[in-house]
């Protein structure tokens, strides 16, 4: 089992915090319930183990928050690549201690954002990362809200697929292809930092 950090980007209110919380606690989260309010206001990371072709391996979501988003210490870690980062010891079976594996860092970054946001979005990626070679997927959100659509999906489609990029439509609320998006994301990074 391997630890890929994703980030995801984009604008205020456009659902990346419900998206992340639906992908790491299947739940649909109103930023007005009080357990959770407060973490769709800031920066949040989570973790959670994820199953792909029946492999185990484990996501670490930076929740990033409105104008912070491209912030210094978030430079820092969407900069960082594999082989610049120290190996990470963690327990993967709770229940034997001897199990352990060597986990490394990855990095990848994700999107959610608004159309006219996305290619600034992805230049800045990749000037911070120094290469167009960084594992993405455009993300539209909120398709449960079909009668307050602003972009089609033929636009953004043709978009993603100028720029090579993975584009899937997705719901929090309705839980659609939220799953998909990180499915696409591990199987980018396995590709992108295959295991020593
Ligand atoms: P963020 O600022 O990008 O983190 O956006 P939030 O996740 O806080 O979402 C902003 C608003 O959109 C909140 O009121 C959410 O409840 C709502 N929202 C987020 N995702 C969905 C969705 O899939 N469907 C619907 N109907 N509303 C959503
Ligand atoms: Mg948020």
């Amino acid at each position: 089992m391997r630890q890929f950090n994703v980030v995801v980007l984009g604008a205020g209110g456009v659902g990346k915090s419900a998206l992340t919380i639906r992908f790491v606690r299947d739940v649909f989260a109103s930023a007005y319930d009080p357990t959770i309010g407060r973490s769709f206001w800031r920066q949040e990371q989570y973790h959670r183990p994820i199953m792909v072709d029946g492999e185990q391996d484990a996501l670490e979501v930076l929740d990033t928050a409105g104008a912070e988003q491209f912030t210094s210490l978030n430079e820092v870690y969407i900069k960082v690549i594999k082989s610049t980062l120290p190996t990470r010891h963690l327990q993967t079976n709770a229940h034997n201690s001897a199990v352990r594996s060597w986990i490394r860092f990855g990095f990848q970054a994700s999107l959610v954002s608004d159309l006219k946001e996305v290619e600034s979005l992805r230049k800045q990626i990749f000037r911070i990362k120094g290469t167009e070679n960084v594992p993405i997927v455009v993300v539209g959100t909120k398709s449960d809200l079909v009668n307050e659509r602003e972009v089609t999906t033929s636009t953004i489609e043709s978009l993603a697929s100028r720029w090579s990029l993975p584009f899937y439509e997705t719901s929090a609320k309705r839980n659609w292809h939220v799953n998909d998006v990180f499915e696409d994301l591990t199987r980018q990074m396995r590709i992108r930092y295959p295991p020593e």
